[in-house]
C-alpha cells in the first residue's frame, strides 16, 4: 500500500480525513523506500512495511550497493526482470511460514531486488549468512565479487593467462581481484577515468591506460610481443570496449562480456572468425566461490567502496554522481 499524505473519504457534507497517525494507530507500519517512477525519477517515499510470505524472510537493511545494472535502469528504463536494489546486507527481523535455516537476529546478505528500503522481504534461497568476522561493508560487496567469480570460473581462466579488462568500474575491478585470487599475474586494464586507473594499478593491474590516448589493440600487441592476450573481458557495455576486446585477443582467445549494453553493436565478424575467438556472455553469480576467495585468498572487495550515502540522497548523491563523466566514485553504498 502506498500513501500520499492522507486518504480522503467524502461522506455527503462531511470530509473525513485519515492521517498517517490514525493509520499507524490502526496497526499499519511505515518505512522509507526508494520507488522507481521512471527514467531519472526515483523518489524516497513512505510505504507500508512488507510482510514475509511463505519461505520469505523480512530483513532490516544495513547497506544496499548501487550496481551498474541499477544505474542502467535509472538512465534507460527498467529491465523486464528488474534487479533494482539487489546488493544488500542486513539483519533478519522476521521469518515467514516454512522458512528453514535462518534465525531472527542473524546477519545475512541478499541477492534479491527491492532493498533500497528500510525493510524488505527476500526468498530464503536468495540469501546467505554473513560469517561472524565479516564487516557490513565487506558483506555489501560480496554480490559484485560473486559476479566476477562466476565469470572467471565459467570461462576457465588459467593462472598463466594474460588478461585485458576493458573498464575499471566496479565490475572490472572485481574481475581484477578475482583474477589475482586465482593467481593470474598479467592483467592490463583500459579506463578513461584517472581515479579508476589509479585504483586498478593499486589493486594489481600491471598497467591501466587510457583507451582514448592509445589504440588498445596496438598497445596490447606491443605489451604481448605481438601475440595478443589470452582473455579479454568487456566490463563497460559499449561498442568501443567490445571492439577493443575482440581485436586484442590472441588466436583462439576468449572474450568475456559482462558489461550491460544499451545499444546494438556492429561487429567486424571476419576478425572474429579468422582468430577463432570464443565469446561468452556472463550474467550470473557464484557467491560461495566469492566467499572462498575472501576467506582463503585474503580478497578485500570493500576496497572499491568510495562512499556511503543515506537513502534520502540515493538520486542526488548516488545515481546522478555515478552518471557523471568524471567517474569520481566507484562503488556507492546506500544506508537506509
Ligand atoms: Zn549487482
Amino acid at each position: 500500500m502506498k500513501l500520499i499524505g492522507f486518504c480522503r473519504v467524502d461522506t455527503s457534507s462531511l470530509n473525513l480525513l485519515i492521517s498517517f497517525k490514525n493509520l499507524i494507530d490502526m496497526g499499519f507500519a511505515f518505512m522509507k523506500k526508494a520507488v522507481y517512477h521512471g527514467i531519472r525519477d526515483v523518489r524516497v517515499e513512505e510505504v507500508a512495511e512488507p510482510k514475509p510470505g511463505p519461505k520469505e524472510v523480512k530483513i532490516k537493511v544495513k547497506y544496499c550497493g548501487i550496481c551498474g545494472s541499477d544505474l542502467h535502469e535509472y538512465q534507460h528504463g527498467l529491465f523486464p526482470q528488474s534487479p533494482f536494489g539487489h546488493e544488500a546486507c542486513g539483519e533478519v527481523l522476521e521469518l515467514g511460514p516454512r522458512v528453514e535455516g535462518f534465525q531472527v537476529g542473524e546477519r545475512v546478505l541478499t541477492f534479491e531486488k527491492g532493498a533500497y528500503a528500510e525493510y524488505f522481504t527476500c526468498p530464503q534461497e536468495r540469501m546467505m549468512k554473513i560469517p561472524q568476522n565479516m564487516s557490513w561493508k565487506r558483506a555489501a560487496v560480496v554480490e559484485p565479487l560473486a559476479g566476477a567469480a562466476y565469470a572467471i570460473e565459467r570461462a576457465a581462466v588459467q593462472p598463466s593467462d594474460t588478461v585485458l579488462i576493458a573498464g575499471a568500474g566496479p565490475v572490472g575491478l572485481m574481475l581484477l581481484l578475482g583474477l589475482k585470487a586465482i593467481g593470474v599475474q598479467t592483467v592490463y586494464m583500459t579506463e578513461i577515468s584517472p581515479i579508476r586507473r589509479k585504483k586498478a594499478e593499486e589493486l594489481g593491474a600491471i598497467l591501466a591506460f587510457n583507451p582514448l590516448e592509445s589504440k588498445v589493440s596496438d598497445m596490447i600487441k606491443k605489451l604481448t610481443s605481438g601475440r595478443g592476450v589470452d582473455v579479454a573481458i568487456e566490463a563497460v557495455g559499449i561498442e568501443a570496449t567490445l571492439k577493443d576486446c575482440l581485436t586484442s585477443v590472441c588466436q583462439r582467445g576468449k572474450v568475456i562480456v559482462q558489461g550491460i549494453f544499451t545499444d546494438r553493436v556492429p561487429i567486424h565478424m571476419l576478425g572474429f572468425v579468422t582468430r577463432e575467438t570464443t565469446m561468452m556472455g556472463m550474467n550470473s553469480i557464484n557467491p560461495s566461490l566469492a566467499m572462498n576467495w575472501i576467506e582463503s585468498k585474503g580478497i578485500k572487495p570493500e576496497v572499491i567502496v568510495t562512499k556511503i550515502i543515506p537513502l534520502e540522497q540515493i538520486s542526488t548523491a548516488g545515481f546522478e554522481v555515478l552518471t557523471q563523466k568524471t567517474k569520481e566514485e566507484i562503488k556507492i553504498l546506500v544506508e537506509p
